[in-house]
């Protein structure tokens, strides 16, 4: 996701506001009460010496010169060192009663301190108390969360000795408060650090609320963190100690390292998601997982190993792990990764803070503040710079959500106008195949109209005779089938007759045969104009032979009929070439009901018999008989 360059100065200039503020703000409230400004006026230089325990009387401690003691500065800080402290100085009254005074050991971590008041060349301690997170809070003298003891009541100088052991750093910031100054200092001081950690579970819980409305898991791993680290940092403070777990003297031991090993392990869960790393650096990815694998079995290892003995280990990981963190955060915001940039920042300052700690508790370089005081502006700073890298992250994931559900959109409207390109293409199509459908089923019905128009008139022209012009053989054969179908059906007498042009030969051999041809049709014409019923029907069977069918017609209607055709022919002479010439006919006619298949075929040729007669009677003649053959 790309961000425009206006966009990454707006906020490198809420990224350097909200430093210089977070800043400013604490040096103004937390330099006046780091403690410095306490009566230090009336502390002798401070002297110690390293031996093994309870090994002199307390007395010959406090007042002896005839052992080595050394000077050291105050804020007093030896590094890591196991071995019993023994410090001694001296408390100047003022000549005021020192009843008025307390004495502060600002350091709540250290295991066991016992602090005895010896009066000048006294060897009775004028009072000894017990201190150390070894004691449980409820038994310390002045249950406040970082040691307090009282001075005993004498106008005298007071000499002080001071037993320390612990498995930690031998810190031992000395103070002499006077009282009503304490409390002025010390309610300040209460109100800041109700503030800070106030802050750190504001922080730490609004992101848990983002992380149940979300289910974003980068927002459940900062929360994590920020609980860790606000315990932590309350442990080393000694707040944890005086108010959560105030006689948990086993707890107590190992919580710094507990929370502060958890802090790291989720800062290192929470740099994978939100610098997206396993997209940028699959090796990368790896180390970081496990590193917080590492930290996390720290976690378990610090349940069962005192503080003391993991302490320096710990900080050697914790400037590694701190490092490489910001080192990736560089090598990504060189990559373009816009949060990686502000990320790398917040951890730049927990790293100056960090390693000037963890220099301070190594004794290697002192602060001229208590270095809890510096982690804790690390953090605040840190903390509030990661909320804001994760607001970032957090809005350009959703713009690039956003975009990408844009994208869709489009996307998917683009599809829809396809599919519609597309339907009404497809209706188009649809459309025009109807209507060359349509188109051609027309055509093929004027086609099938023309064909069936012109098998009829080829089916007219099958049926006619070319000469005559009257119907053909076939036609007759047609007819006298259908004919005697109906007789047969309608029970009626059916005629029919055969005619034969006499001597018909001898007209072709005289007058060749186109006269002969012209003679054949004017016999047809004579034969039609005599047909005196639609039914009836005359055809030129061959030659100059033609078949009449009667129908309805017994043989007697058919003589007469057949009678008035021969007279006719006889009467009517032809003109060819204008040579007039005569014909006469023979007819032969039979008639009969048909009774069964094929009976008129029996007709017919019966005909044809009858024909044969009036030939051999003499031609020019009409016999008719009914037929009563089977
Ligand atoms: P008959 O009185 O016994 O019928 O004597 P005919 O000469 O008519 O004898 P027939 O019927 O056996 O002979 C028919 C003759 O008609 C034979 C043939 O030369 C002639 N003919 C047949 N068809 C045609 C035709 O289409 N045109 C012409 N010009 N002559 C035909
Ligand atoms: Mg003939
Ligand atoms: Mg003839």
């Amino acid at each position: 996701m790309e961000i425009n360059a206006s966009t990454v100065r707006r906020y490198d200039e809420w990224l350097i506001a909200i430093t210089v503020v977070v800043v400013a703000l604490f040096i103004y409230t937390f330099k006046p009460h780091t403690g410095l400004e306490a009566h230090q006026d009336r502390l002798s230089p401070i002297e110690y010496i390293a031996l093994p325990t309870e090994s002199m009387p307390l007395s010959i401690l406090a007042q002896s010169d005839s052992v080595d003691w050394r000077t050291v500065e105050n804020p007093v800080n030896l590094g890591m060192l196991n071995d019993t402290q023994w410090f001694r100085f001296t408390i100047d009254s003022h000549g005021e009663t020192q009843a008025r005074s307390l004495l502060e050991v600002a350091y709540p971590l250290l295991d066991n301190i016992e602090v005895a008041y010896f009066a000048k060349n006294e060897s009775q301690p004028l009072a000894v108390y017990q201190g150390g997170d070894s004691l449980a809070f409820d038994s310390w003298v002045i249950k406040y969360p970082s040691m307090l003891f009282p001075v005993p009541a004498t106008e005298e100088p007071l000499h002080v000795l001071l037993k320390v052991q612990t498995n930690g750093s031998i810190k031992v910031p000395i103070r002499v408060w006077e009282k009503i100054a304490f409390i002025e200092y010390s309610s300040g001081l209460t109100l800041l650090m109700g503030c800070f950690f106030g802050f750190l579970l504001a922080v730490g819980l609004s992101n848990f609320f983002f992380f149940l409305t979300t289910h974003s898991n980068v927002f459940l791993s900062y929360t994590c963190y920020v609980f860790s680290l606000t315990l932590a940092l309350s442990a080393m403070n000694g707040h944890a100690y005086a108010y959560i777990w105030p006689n948990w003297v086993w707890f107590e031991h190992r919580a710094v390292a507990v929370f502060a090993n958890a802090a790291i392990m989720f800062a290192m869960i929470f740099s994978r998601q939100i610098l997206d790393i396993p997209q940028y650096s699959a090796r990368l990815d790896t180390i970081m997982k496990w590193g917080s694998i590492l930290f996390g079995v720290n976690v378990l290892i610090s349940f069962i190993l005192p503080y003391g003995y993991l302490i320096k280990a710990f900080l050697v990981l914790l400037c590694l792990v701190v490092m490489f963190i910001f080192t990736s955060g560089v090598w990504l915001s060189l990559k373009g990764h816009i949060a990686a940039r502000y990320y790398s920042f917040a951890w730049g300052i927990i790293l100056v803070s960090g390693f000037a700690a963890s220099m301070d508790n190594l004794g290697i370089w002192v602060l001229p503040m208590p270095s809890n005081y510096l982690l804790m502006l690390g953090a605040t700073v840190e903390t509030i710079l990661l909320a804001f890298v994760i607001a970032i992250s957090y809005s350009q994931h959703k713009a690039a959500v956003n975009a990408s559900h844009q994208r869709a959109l489009i996307q998917e409207k683009d599809a829809l106008a396809a599919r519609e390109d597309l339907l009404a293409l497809q209706k188009q199509h649809q459309d025009d195949l109807e209507y060359k459908v349509q188109e051609r089923t027309l055509e093929l019905e004027i086609a099938l109209r023309e064909l069936s128009e012109a098998n009829q008139e080829l089916e007219t022209l099958n049926s006619i005779d070319s000469l005559t012009g009257i119907k053909n053989r076939r036609q007759f054969d047609k007819r006298l089938l259908a004919e005697s179908r109906r007789s047969r059906r309608e029970q009626t007498p059916l005629s029919l007759a055969m005619v034969d042009v006499d001597h018909f030969k001898a007209i072709n051999d005289t007058y060749g045969h186109t006269a002969g041809d012209e003679c054949i049709r004017h016999v047809a014409n004579q034969l039609k104009v005599m047909l005196r019923r639609s039914s009836d029907d005359v055809c030129r069977y061959g030659g100059e032979e033609f078949g009449i069918i009667l129908p309805n017609t017994d043989a007697e209607g058919a003589l007469q009929v057949l009678e008035s055709m021969r007279v006719k022919v006889e009467s009517t002479p032809v003109v060819v070439d204008g040579k007039v010439i005569s014909m006469t006919i023979s007819a032969g006619v039979a008639s009969t009901v048909i009774a069964y298949e094929e009976h008129e075929l029996k007709l017919l040729k019966f005909a044809d018999a009858q024909l044969y007669k009036a030939k051999q009677q003499g031609r020019n003649r009409v016999i008719a008989q009914d037929y009563t053959g089977d």
